[in-house]
């Protein structure tokens, strides 16, 4: 799997937006919702592994923190869409979500690897993981995590599994990372954020077959972003597009907590699957 993730606060509007391109090797993928909790809102991702529904791979909570993730390696461990869930459904802000990673991988369970990007409104962190290591990153303007690693030294690893593959999977997310980065460091509105997740440059980071780099094997089933206002006027809107961004358009939801069922009715129906 690969995915583009990130978040931005811009400090001036108040706003907070964080994102997730999701890539998969099928086509036609219909993301499940999770509407057992009244104080948080996911998306569930897939064990790639077993291939069924497993954890959040986006979410927010009532405490306007959000968390996304993206693959490393899938190993036969659980899948980090456990624990990505675990923290949307915990935490408060960022330090207690470091707090449960650290708990659950120097704990009692071993997870396939990942990054994940955790925001509130005045924080952004990403976490690194492996089966037994952690590591993390702190910032108060934008994050950025591809599928490999920054901090931890696992690219050689990753490499061994599958020499070919891996490395074109590698090149390509080193690649979607620098282009985040160039589009966050400068981006000054939402609509920036928009234009990098339909964007298609030398390799896109919406993936379809579009680019010139040698990886047509992926495909950006659903795009993602929300946005979080901590303004006067706060608000939590959920947006998401079905199939290659460049093509579909976004549709929003405004997420009240706690859900009621109306709301919950509401996203139901309008969601893209
Ligand atoms: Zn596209």
């Amino acid at each position: 799997m690969g995915c583009t993730t990130g978040a931005k606060i811009f400090k001036d509007e108040q706003i907070l937006v964080v994102f997730k391109n999701k890539d998969f090797r099928v086509k036609n993928h219909s993301d499940q919702l999770s509407f057992e909790h009244s104080h948080a809102f996911g998306v569930r991702g897939v064990n790639l592994r077993s291939k069924k529904a497993a954890g959040f791979s986006i979410g927010v909570n009532r405490h306007n923190l959000v968390a996304v993730n993206s693959n490393i390696l899938a190993t036969s461990d659980s899948p980090y869409d456990l624990l990505t869930e675990r923290i949307i459904l915990e935490a408060k802000a960022v330090e207690e979500a470091i707090d449960i990673c650290k708990e659950e991988v120097h704990g009692r369970t071993d997870y396939q690897w990942c990054n994940m990007v955790i925001a509130t409104p005045d924080q952004l962190i990403a976490i690194e993981l492996t089966s037994s290591e952690l590591a993390s990153e702190q910032s108060d303007d934008y994050m950025v995590r591809t599928n490999h690693h920054l901090i931890l030294e696992t690219t050689e690893a990753i490499i061994k599994a599958d020499p070919v593959k891996d490395r074109l999977n590698i090149d390509h997310s080193v690649y979607r990372f620098n282009e985040s980065v160039k589009t966050l460091k400068d981006a000054s509105n939402v609509e920036d954020i928009r234009f990098l997740l339909r964007s298609h440059n030398k390799a896109a980071i919406c993936r379809h077959g579009l680019s010139s780099f040698q990886d047509h094997s992926y495909t950006t089933v659903y795009s993602y972003f929300i946005l979080i206002n901590f303004g006067k006027n706060p608000k939590i809107v959920f947006n998401v597009a079905r199939g290659p961004p460049c093509q579909s358009s976004f549709i929003k939801f405004n997420l009240e907590f706690p859900l009621t069922s109306q709301n919950n009715e509401q996203v139901k129906r309008y969601y893209p699957v």
